[in-house]
């Protein structure tokens, strides 16, 4: 905290969207805290935006739920993702495993098609949970400016499909990561 001024925002939040177990949101404090080594917090559960769903679809549509995640942002808070369980969609694609705002606060990550039995075969949760750190830390990303890289091993590669998320690397290219924490640093 700066002398009479506003609280540094410096803290990343974790905010389930909806149910979610929360060992997986542990799990995923934890492995964001060590993979961008700054304070991530967990806050409490928002239910999901009745107003997000869409039936047509029988999808949740991720750009409202940005909207939410905006109205309630902690004061030390750099970045807000929130996970939620259920499928999400943007109007111009079937599906998206996450959205960010771009150099923006918020971003949102869907469990849905990270789990194997979505695709019909049986769960592994190493595998799991692998793809949750590619893709919460590709929406992060994103939230810090950063755009798709070219880079196959990087985090930041473009992934279409759950074959996609799985070919990528799991960390950040030293490019993409030197951005991060200067982003970081600055306190933006
Ligand atoms: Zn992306
Ligand atoms: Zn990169």
């Amino acid at each position: 905290m700066d002398k009479g001024g506003a609280p540094i925002r410096r803290t990343l939040y974790i905010r389930p969207v909806g149910a979610i177990d929360p060992d997986t949101i542990r799990w995923l404090q934890k492995d964001m805290r060590a993979s961008v080594n700054a304070p991530v917090e967990i806050m409490e559960t928002m239910p999901v935006p009745a107003d997000s769903f869409d039936p047509g679809r029988g999808q949740f549509h991720s750009t409202r739920i940005l909207r939410e995640l905006l109205l309630d942002v902690p004061d030390d808070a750099m970045k807000v993702q929130g996970i939620i369980a259920d499928d999400i969609h943007i109007p111009i694609l079937t599906y998206v495993f996450g959205e960010a705002q771009l150099g923006g606060v918020a971003s949102v990550v869907s469990l849905a098609r990270l789990a194997q039995r979505f695709h019909g075969l049986p769960d592994n949760g190493r595998l799991f949970l692998n793809r949750l750190h590619k893709e919460s830390l590709h929406e992060l990303g994103h939230t810090f400016g950063l755009l798709h890289c070219h880079d196959r091993n990087c985090l930041m590669y473009l992934s279409n499909t759950i074959m996609d998320v799985d070919k990528k690397g799991g960390s950040y290219c030293r490019r993409c990561f030197g951005t991060l924490l200067t982003t970081l640093d600055s306190g933006r």
